[in-house]
């Protein structure tokens, strides 16, 4: 079984993989818990229940962080449960989730991970049914959780997950910790405002632990540093779109690696 448990607040667990660098949240309460993220096919949101079955036999609520396949397509093996997620990423998963699907299914194969690449295939894709347009507050396990959208960034519908007894902000891909930002879905010109949105959410401190889609937990400072170098990207991007520099030059300038930092200028140009 792949993964192991970290908790970084009071009854507040972060799962840690080494597919994809994944984390994803687990909540406990009284009577009741909340799961972050399912994980990228059935089998993997099967072997997550299973775990948090070891963990606890509350009934369960998820929140989906954003509709991108590996933080969302093992939700069928948590149903019956309330799923929420923002309107847009049920919308997406609906126009989009099967050719993400192929397109994935195919990225494994190539790399010759079969057993990946047909579970994958295989995973009937389920659908978020709790939808938040800007923000709503639900409980799970008497514990108040606050879900908010600050618009697009990484992908067209992040939810942040804020659990503010805890201190604890699950963050999904709109921070991300051992590789550069993904921007193959993003709004780079959004982004550090959705980041800002982060940052002021009401409850959060200095002391702040902010989870991150992929790699380990960070704090705030992280959190400032990147949102600095996303800022820095979105500049360079209206600079290139603005037609006031080179992409070459952009790329020189740019704190991330090259392929980064020529998806994020295609987005805008
Ligand atoms: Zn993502």
């Amino acid at each position: 079984m792949e993964g192991r448990w970290i908790e970084v607040a009071d009854r507040v667990l972060v799962r840690r993989h080494s597919e994809l660098d994944l984390s994803v949240g687990l909540v406990l309460g009284d009577g009741g818990c909340l799961v972050v993220d399912t994980r990228g096919d059935a089998r993997q949101g099967a072997e997550l229940a299973a775990e948090i079955r070891r963990v606890t036999r509350d009934p369960w609520t998820v929140v989906i962080t954003h509709s991108h396949f590996d933080h969302s397509f093992g939700t069928g093996a948590f149903l019956d449960c309330p799923v929420w997620a923002h309107e847009a990423c049920r919308t997406d998963l609906v126009a989009n989730g099967p050719a993400a699907r192929d397109t994935w299914a195919r990225w494994y194969r190539e790399r010759g991970q079969d057993d990946i690449a047909d579970d994958l295939a295989g995973t009937e894709i389920a659908l978020p049914d709790r939808l938040v347009t800007s923000g709503a507050e639900i409980t799970a396990g008497g514990r108040r959780i606050v879900l908010a959208h600050f618009g697009p960034g990484h992908s067209g519908n992040d939810l942040v997950v804020h659990v503010p007894d805890a201190d604890v902000v699950f963050a999904g891909d709109l921070v991300e910790n051992g590789a550069p930002p993904d921007y193959e879905d993003a709004d780079p010109l959004a982004w550090p405002n959705a980041l800002d949105g982060l940052l002021a959410l009401p409850g959060t401190s200095t002391a702040t632990t902010v989870v991150p889609g992929h790699g380990d937990p960070v704090g705030r400072g992280f959190v400032l540093t990147q949102r600095a170098e996303i800022a820095a990207v979105a500049d360079l991007c209206r600079e290139v779109a603005s037609g006031a520099l080179d992409r070459e030059h952009a790329v020189r300038l740019s704190p991330y690696p090259r392929e980064t930092t020529l998806v994020a200028l295609g987005r805008v140009s």
